[in-house]
């Protein structure tokens, strides 16, 4: 089925924060621009092309950006599918816009290369590389492949198979990466539809059945625990009953010899209350009302998730002793579990010099202090770099990595180094037991010397010797980390 037929007063409406005149003129430009370049083009699926456009749009309004990266993505297929090329772009929109358009151009034609394995490590690395230089396309081509998985019934089957199988292995991961769980989950289930027909079918019939069975007793438990909170003095913002993804529950389900019963958080309950300590009095009330089971109880909110999520989960033997799992988090720790770094932007965003500052590391900044990882390893690698403020670019282009590179393992791990860094440096980063024990490198599959410069997007490979081996000491002409060096020395000081 084709997706709903949108207008751009859809997307407007659902923007998070309020526009101002000049925004929204921009992003009604941007949509008469696409449309005009767009016009007669149908997309397989049968829709007028502007469609998709618009579908993208919404798709990044709903994580909470704002008009410049959806302008973008409703400008995102123009050079590529359209007689107006990027420089026509850019002399409209000027060069942030363009900028993201053709990141996500770039980012689009990554071709399947025969080998499973090194596509997958091939658009991985693509990836990283454009997050490095603007999460924002990052964003916008989740957001495209969401409509595009949408829509894929439309493309022949080989084509489903290839485009599900990479956005099941390549976007969802990043989805995931980037804390958008909503998105994360979606591209999943859209993905195992056309993967695995037979269990996704299997699975949606037994979660609706579940449910279905479910409803009241969870509909009663949710009046009683309202009723309970409120007596308590909790201020409820939101209760309701939530179901599993279908592709996580299906992993979960193959854990447990595909034993639905075992699994005990496929339906249940979430509790949206005001400020943390409420989370841990709710928690209080609800153990009080019903008997916890022992060992189910995780904190994640003193205990981040390493993408950052927080919540309280809690698994409880409900109304007529029933298995149910409750979930206790803030509205902001709901939004975050959503939509991830995109959240954190609608919390700093309110003006651009706290999100500066955010990223600087200063003080005054108007997010709390729980952090994605991600966005605190960014920080990170930004307090590294260095903190010259004249280089930061106006609105929200993030220039990290100047001077910074990423490389990759042969496995696909990223190792992130400054500028010049050298296979010696690489080596060391990775354990200091490599870095002694190093005899020589491959670069991109070419063997190189120990002082080569790698540069950005490079895969290394380190040859070690399978002997405790001592560092060369020349090496310490060429390194560049204080890592490298310091190992380097240790060695050495030994012999005196
Ligand atoms: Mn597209």
């Amino acid at each position: 089925m084709p997706t709903t037929i949108l207008t751009i007063e859809d997307i407007l409406k659902s923007l998070r924060v309020p526009l101002t005149h000049e925004r929204e003129a921009l992003i009604r430009s941007a949509y008469e621009f696409s449309l005009a370049a767009h016009a007669g083009q149908k997309r397989k699926s049968g829709e007028d092309y502007i469609q998709h456009a618009l579908h993208t749009a919404l798709n990044i309004a709903k994580m909470g950006m704002r008009s410049k990266t959806i302008s973008a993505g409703l400008l995102h297929d123009v050079p590529e599918d359209t007689q107006y090329t990027l420089e026509d772009v850019e002399k409209k929109f000027g060069k942030e816009i363009a900028f993201m358009v053709d990141g996500v151009t770039k980012l689009g034609k990554i071709k399947l290369r025969g080998d499973k394995e090194e596509y997958y490590l091939e658009n991985l690395r693509k990836m990283f590389l454009a997050m490095a230089s603007d999460i924002r396309v990052v964003i916008i081509k989740l957001a495209d492949r969401m409509h595009n998985m949408e829509t894929l019934f439309a493309l022949p089957a080989d084509k489903q198979q290839r485009i599900a199988l990479e956005t099941i292995e390549v976007f969802a991961p990043i989805a995931n990466r980037l804390g958008i769980g909503e998105i994360k989950g979606k591209l999943e289930d859209l993905s195992f539809k056309y993967l695995d027909p037979v269990n996704y079918n299997f699975v949606t019939k037994l979660q609706t059945e579940e449910y279905e069975q479910s409803k009241q007793y969870l509909d009663k438990a949710i009046s009683e625990l309202k009723r309970e909170l409120l007596k308590e003095g909790i201020r409820v913002e939101k209760i309701f009953g939530r179901t599993k993804h279908l592709y996580r529950l299906f992993q979960k389900m193959k854990k447990h010899d595909m034993n639905i019963q075992k699994i005990y958080d496929l339906i249940g309950i979430r509790i949206i209350v005001p400020d943390i300590s409420s989370c841990y009095k709710t928690l209080g009330i609800v153990h009080n009302r019903y008997r916890p089971m022992v060992g189910r109880i995780k904190d994640y909110i003193s205990l981040p998730k390493p993408n950052g999520y927080q919540s309280i989960h809690t698994t409880i033997f409900g109304p007529e002793g029933k298995i149910l799992e409750v979930q206790i988090r803030t509205k902001q720790m709901d939004d975050e579990a959503e939509f991830g770094i995109a959240a954190h932007w609608i919390y700093s965003e309110k003006n651009d010099r706290n999100f500066k500052n955010f990223f600087f590391g200063k003080k005054d900044y108007a997010i709390p202090e729980k952090e994605l990882a991600w966005v605190k390893q960014l920080r990170e690698w930004q307090n590294e770099i260095g903190k010259d403020n004249s280089e930061f670019m106006e609105g929200l282009k993030i220039e990290f990595f100047k001077n910074h590179i990423f490389a990759f393992t042969p496995m696909g791990e990223v190792v992130n180094l400054p500028e010049d860094a050298t296979p010696v440096d690489f080596a060391y980063k990775i354990h200091s037991k490599i870095g002694d024990r190093t005899t020589g490198a491959k670069v991109d599959g070419k063997i190189v010397t120990l002082d080569y410069k790698i540069k950005n997007g490079q895969v290394v490979e380190i040859l070690t010797s399978r002997d405790p081996k001592k560092p060369s000491r020349d090496w310490l002409r060429f390194v560049r980390t204080s890592m490298a060096k310091s190992n380097i020395k240790k060695a050495h000081r030994k012999d005196l």
